[in-house]
């Protein structure tokens, strides 16, 4: 008998089974797809304060952004790393300099002072040599503050592998269909399905985590526990992918649309994203992609602050479009923007834990908030389940993610060490992949490395990560190691069609795929690079 069972692998539920299992509970986490395929690798990829929420009064969530951000700086410094944000300033501009300046202060002030570094003010031709690429007509001045940048489906993995490794099953490709209740109605079993091979099993347990991000309505409907209204208010946001070298920025921008909301440009080595949208989405949450309005809209908000870029559809090398899981609660007449980013939790009597909300940045937290109304559920109402064993209070605060265990001064320094240590032991391989390999997996980099043949010349990515994401790293599928390990599905030119063929070849030797499951896996995954292209055709 388990004493939960997590239902949805993103940041939340991975969240939650390390949390748990740290503490010592028996939990089980089911995701229907790969871990972090939902809304949680679909992000700005951002670990921050939310510095655009203090717009809104929303203090609370800022001061638990930039602590948090804090932490997962050190407990994670190879996956969460400092990034600086510029704002630049033209004459005329609302909200002007000095306003702005104020809210960076605040901002410094929440953070405790301890952002990676305190907020400058450039003015006039100094803005210009920061960031040439920015249109210089009217420049005033501009603002410069940090946040960090990570990577967001790794951030989840290494919780699911910590949780693994600290004693939680975790199964992804199995999707939760249907809770089974004892004579008093209270959680007994929840049925299961592998969604590769179509068995179905019944896992027993005391309670059940629902994790589900804009899943969330639809598994509640599911297990015989939805309300009155939907919990959820979910609304669309796009990033695109450009070439660097179309959009040469050396730190995030910052900027403000025309409809008086804030979108970045975030520079990604070779490539620079633009995003995001925030649009109301009603339709179903596995069908959400980028449509040409969206393309439009990001291009469109851009094109003024870069003018010799001239960004315009053609320039997409791709896009990615995910689900905010926001709080449906006292939002009538509020724009999709101003949607409150807080998280809910709510527990029900039969043994029904729900969280919902929030952010990647506070995915710690919200797991601890939400593994102690479990715990708490499990001692008043599961009949002594827990009698005579130790649950420990959260320690998450301590434990570093697996990339960080062992590094004795966590930073920058300490990521940047394992890098030289790497291109150390392999002299002939280029400093770019060196630095690549330590930012995406830390101390266990010097394990990854077989063969050093690149991927594509383009890229820092090696084969020997296609064999790591398949033996270490949970992939069970061309898009799980295309989207998600070497993300090739965002940053290549080809989005990774051209490889497709020969990584799907490697992972039938490594998993012993049938000729005919190579070629679904390759069609499989050409759907998915289809759906990430549908706004070309789309009005
Ligand atoms: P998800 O990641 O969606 O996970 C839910 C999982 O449940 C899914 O993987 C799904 O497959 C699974 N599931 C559904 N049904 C079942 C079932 N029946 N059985 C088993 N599994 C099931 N936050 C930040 O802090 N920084 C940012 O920069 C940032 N940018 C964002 C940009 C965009 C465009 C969006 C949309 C969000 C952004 N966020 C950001 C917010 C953040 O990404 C989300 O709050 C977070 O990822 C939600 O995680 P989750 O685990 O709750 O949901």
């Amino acid at each position: 008998m388990y004493d939960a069972i997590i239902v949805g692998g993103g940041i939340t539920g991975a969240g939650i089974a390390r949390d748990a299992a740290q503490r010592g509970l028996h939990v089980v986490l089911v995701e229907k797809g790969d871990f972090g395929s939902g809304t949680s690798s679909k992000s700005s990829k951002l670990v921050h304060g939310g510095l655009r929420y203090l717009e809104h009064g929303e203090i609370k969530l800022v001061f638990e952004g930039t602590n948090e951000r804090a932490l997962q700086m050190k407990r994670a410094p190879h996956l969460v790393r400092p990034l600086p944000f510029l704002v630049p300033i033209y004459k005329g501009h609302k909200p002007a300099l000095t306003y702005i300046d104020i809210g960076l202060w605040i901002y410094d002030a929440l953070a405790m002072f301890r952002s990676p570094q305190l907020h400058k003010t450039y003015r006039g031709k100094k803005v210009e040599a920061l960031e040439p690429a920015l249109r210089k007509d009217g420049l005033a001045g501009a603002l410069e503050y940090y946040d960090c940048m990570t990577d967001d489906a790794r951030l989840v993995l290494e919780n699911v592998l910590d949780a693994k490794e600290m004693g939680a099953t975790v199964k992804n490709y199995t999707s939760c269909r249907a809770v089974l209740r004892d004579r008093r109605g209270r959680v007994a079993a929840v049925r299961v399905k592998d969604e590769l091979t179509g068995a179905e099993d019944e896992l027993p347990t005391r309670a059940v985590v629902v994790a589900a991000g804009p899943w969330t309505d639809r598994v509640l409907a599911s297990i015989g526990a939805a309300g009155d209204r939907p919990l959820l208010r979910p609304t669309k946001g796009v990033h695109l992918v450009v070439d660097h070298a179309r959009l040469p920025i050396h730190r995030a921008i910052t900027m403000f649309t025309k409809d008086r909301r804030v979108i970045f440009c975030i520079p990604w080595v070779e490539r620079t994203v633009i995003g995001t949208t925030d649009t109301d989405w009603s339709g179903d949450p596995d069908d959400v992609a980028a449509d040409a309005a969206d393309v439009a809209y990001l291009c469109d908000a851009v094109r003024p602050m870069f003018p010799d870029a001239k960004i315009s559809p053609d320039d997409v090398l791709s896009t990615w479009a995910g689900l905010r899981p926001l709080m449906a609660q006292g939002t009538a007449g509020e724009s999709a923007s101003e949607v409150s980013r807080e998280h809910e939790i709510i527990v029900r009597d039969e043994g029904i834990v729900t969280i919902f909300g929030g952010k990647l940045t506070t995915y710690r937290r919200m797991a601890k908030e939400a593994t102690d109304r479990l715990v708490e559920w499990l001692h008043d109402r599961a009949d002594a389940a827990l009698e005579g064993r130790e649950i420990a209070a959260c320690r998450t605060k301590g434990r570093p993610l697996p990339g960080a265990q062992g590094i004795e001064k966590p930073g920058q320094k300490a990521v940047h060490a394992i890098a030289q240590a790497v291109a150390a032991a392999h002299p002939d391989l280029p400093a770019r992949v060196a630095e690549h390999l330590s930012h995406n997996y830390g101390v266990r980099a010097p394990k990854v490395l077989g063969s050093h043949e690149r991927i594509n010349p383009d890229l820092p990515y090696v084969w020997a990560e296609i064999d790591f994401a398949v033996t270490q790293d949970l992939a069970r599928t061309v898009a799980d190691v295309l989207v998600r390990r070497v993300p090739l599905c965002l940053r290549g030119r080809d989005q990774g069609l051209d490889v497709a063929g020969r990584v799907a070849a490697r992972m039938a030797e490594l998993l012993g795929w049938s000729e005919a499951e190579k070629a679904r896996q390759i069609e499989d995954y050409q759907r998915t690079v289809g759906a990430s292209r549908r706004w070309k055709g789309s009005t």
